[in-house]
C-alpha cells in the first residue's frame, strides 16, 4: 500500500536512505564523515546543561 515507512532520511543532508544501504542511516560515507565532523567539532551541544521543563500547571502542591 505504501511505502513511506521503508524510507530512512540522511540526517545530515535529508536525501532518502535505503535501509540496506551500507552507511545507514547515512546516505554515504561522505555523510557519515560529515556527522562525526559535527561530533569533534562541537557542533552538537554535549548533555550536561539542565533542560527547560516547565513546571506542570496543574500539580502544585
Ligand atoms: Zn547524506
Amino acid at each position: 500500500m505504501s511505502e513511506a515507512t521503508s524510507l530512512f532520511r540522511c540526517p545530515v543532508c535529508k536525501k532518502s536512505v535505503d535501509r540496506d544501504n551500507e552507511n545507514f542511516p547515512f546516505c554515504s560515507d561522505r555523510c557519515r564523515t560529515t556527522d562525526l565532523g559535527r561530533w569533534a567539532a562541537g557542533d552538537y551541544r554535549i548533555a550536561g546543561e539542565p533542560a527547560h521543563i516547565p513546571n506542570d500547571p496543574d500539580s502544585e502542591l
